[in-house]
């Protein structure tokens, strides 16, 4: 069977043994999709370290080929989707059930191949969900922390930097709460177009001219209740702090790389009564993101599917900077 990897900014396809199972609580699942993160094309644009022959997949999902003795959850052509970390259960921090914070964390990042084997804890049941929109879960948990902390209320007003993946898929759960608007600040011509067509108030293009201006006159210049900084960028990061509304909370959802420092007013941050809070994956989310699925069309993320084997166009697409999400294909519906 095949595996796909990065090695020194090129995506290679590799043959490897097969899996197999070892302990009796593994599943062995066939993988059906594995979707490109915005991390992987920060590794694979050189923007994020990651050293030789870094492996790839976290958001995935597939079907059970085969159990251990002990798995009673699972069976043979149950739809899964794969999480990417696993708790120990034993660390203090677990054992304080805050497995969220687990000291031996599992990270599973590595799933960009034909079949793997994990065990049954790092599986959840996609029921309904069609595989595709399957691997777009673990996305959407991350989504759903993000706007957890940013705790939406009844006629808030929302600016959202970054119409990409995640900043869609975050606009799409706020527009499920009675927020009074939701603006999206995109540079791309088309993300705009679709943050629009999902139902963003208002976009503005960061590029243009007047944006802090225009910005700021959308929220009658007191700025806006929440503010979301996901599109990655330490330049929007850095006037992020700028919009938020006087009691407001300001959220950073992406990943800046190691070493971005942000230099804040802390004057002003205490006049502003501002809470600012990050976003940190957590597998608590899984289940109620399966459930809650249907409801955001998550396949209109989509916008490039491959073949497996195509690896490296897929990647060579998503970094255009003109797709939202591309899922690559290994044995798909
Ligand atoms: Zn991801
Ligand atoms: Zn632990």
């Amino acid at each position: 069977m095949k595996k796909v990897f990065l090695d020194n900014q090129q995506i290679h396809i590799q043959e490897i043994e097969e899996p197999v199972i070892e302990n009796d609580s593994d599943v062995l699942v066939e993988v059906s999709y594995s979707s490109i993160c915005g991390y992987e094309l920060m590794i694979y644009r050189g923007q994020a370290s990651a050293g030789s022959n870094y492996e790839v997949g976290h958001e995935v999902s597939g079907v059970v080929l085969k159990t251990g003795k002990s798995v009673t959850d699972f069976k043979p052509g149950d739809p899964v989707v794969v999480s990417l970390n696993t708790h120990c259960g034993n660390c203090s921090m677990c054992r304080r059930g805050q497995y969220n914070y687990c000291l031996n964390m599992h990270v599973e990042s590595n799933n960009m191949r034909e079949r793997i084997v994990c065990p049954q804890t790092a599986l959840y049941h996609l029921h309904d969900l069609s595989l595709r929109e399957g691997c777009l879960i673990e996305p959407l948990t991350m989504a759903m922390c993000c706007v957890n902390n940013a705790k939406p209320s009844a006629g808030d007003r929302v600016l959202v930097l970054g119409g990409g993946a995640m900043g869609l898929l975050i606009l799409k759960l706020l527009l499920l709460y009675p927020v009074q608007d939701v603006a999206v600040a995109e540079p791309n011509p088309r993300k705009r177009e679709m943050a629009l067509s999902f139902g963003a108030t208002r976009t503005f293009d960061p590029y243009a001219d007047k944006y802090m201006e225009e910005v700021s006159k959308f929220s009658d210049n007191e700025g806006y209740n929440i503010v979301i900084e996901a599109s990655g960028s330490p330049a929007s990061a850095k006037i992020s702090p700028y919009f938020v509304s006087r009691g407001g909370r300001l959220v950073f959802f992406g990943l800046y790389g190691m070493n971005f420092e942000l230099s804040l007013n802390l004057f002003s941050l205490y006049w502003n009564d501002m809470h600012i809070s990050a976003v940190y994956p957590s597998t608590s989310y899984y289940v109620d993101a399966i459930k809650l699925a249907p409801r955001l069309k998550l396949q209109e993320l989509i916008t490039g599917e491959f073949p497996f084997e195509q690896a490296e166009e897929a990647f060579r697409e998503k970094d255009t900077g003109n797709h939202v999400k591309v899922v690559l294909n290994f044995k798909g519906e």
